[in-house]
């Protein structure tokens, strides 16, 4: 397995950075999943965009062009022979001191990771609980902001093992419904379908966008609005989106069971719309 690590391709067990990364020491850096199906990678373009917005927010200098960027991801697949594959993009503040001081880091590290990953899709749904942990508020740390800090998430992540779940979804300050600890929300009631806006601490997921867009084209109303525990309780489907999860539905929510554990209508038919598009959109790198 080939990893591209600063300018050069290294066998995994030569892929280390430095005990003074502040990537390490500090969690300070940005990072993107991306997804390449069938030699196409989703939303190339999407992915870097978001990295460099991420990076920009935390004044941390890419030292890469965007082109660049796409090149390393693309390079990164060609070297590894994967035409179906989960990548790690991750840019860190790079070497510094023992202080937090970002000055003391002249220059960002780049990482690139690409492993064989077949679509998941058609699982049998799961289980979540509300976790009591709040989503990160905006003016906080801005969940817009996919840094390498994912404690927040991983907090939750753990209440949710604890509680034999599969997933934890966070509420943000204000009690209403943010996001998973690595996927958005959405919920149907009557037809409708509904996700929290970015001001209710999310991220603005790429698969997020995408579905939106399927949606819209195929006629659903669809609209960002903010939600309470109360929507998730009463709505006929929940499904969660991700580069990871892809389109996952919601079998059961804090022990209230959605959809009598089934696959609803509407969740299958926006999954079978991602599943027809999924090796479309994006950048294609094999022929
Ligand atoms: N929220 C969080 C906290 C995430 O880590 C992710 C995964 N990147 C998402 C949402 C979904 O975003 P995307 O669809 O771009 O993978």
């Amino acid at each position: 397995m080939k990893i591209y690590l600063d300018g050069n391709f290294v066998e995994k067990e030569d892929a280390k950075v430095s005990v003074y990364d502040h990537g390490l020491l500090y969690g300070d850096g940005v990072f993107e999943g991306i997804r390449a199906y069938d030699g196409v990678v989703f939303k190339l373009e999407e992915h870097i965009e978001r990295l460099y917005d991420s990076a920009d927010s935390i004044a941390m200098k890419i030292p890469a062009s965007k082109v660049e960027m796409e090149e390393i991801v693309i390079e990164t697949l060609k070297s590894n022979n994967l035409k179906d594959a989960y990548i790690r993009l991750v840019v860190t503040r790079g070497v510094g001191d023992l202080g937090l001081d970002p000055r003391k880091c002249p220059k960002a590290t780049i990482f690139c990771i690409a492993e064989n990953m077949k679509p998941l899709l058609g699982e049998d749904g799961i289980k979540v609980i509300t976790s009591s942990i709040r989503r990160l508020p905006v003016d906080v740390l801005n969940p817009a902001v996919k840094s390498l800090n994912y404690l927040n998430s991983i907090l939750a992540k753990i209440q949710a093992n604890y509680a034999g779940v599969d997933e934890a979804f966070l509420l943000d300050s204000e009690g209403y419904v943010a996001e998973g600890t690595g996927d958005n929300v959405f919920v149907i009631k009557n037809g409708k379908i509904k996700t929290p806006p970015l001001s209710s601490s999310v991220l603005k997921g790429i698969t997020r966008d995408t579905v939106v867009d399927l949606a819209k084209e195929a006629g659903y109303t669809i609209i960002e609005e903010k939600m309470t525990l109360h929507d998730l309780f009463v709505a006929d489907e929940i499904f969660i989106t991700g580069t990871a999860a892809e389109l996952i539905h919601v079998v059961e929510i804090d022990g209230r069971i959605i959809n009598n554990g089934k696959l609803g209508p509407v969740t299958k038919d926006l999954s079978d719309r991602f599943k027809e598009i999924r090796s479309k959109i994006g950048k294609k790198y094999i022929e």
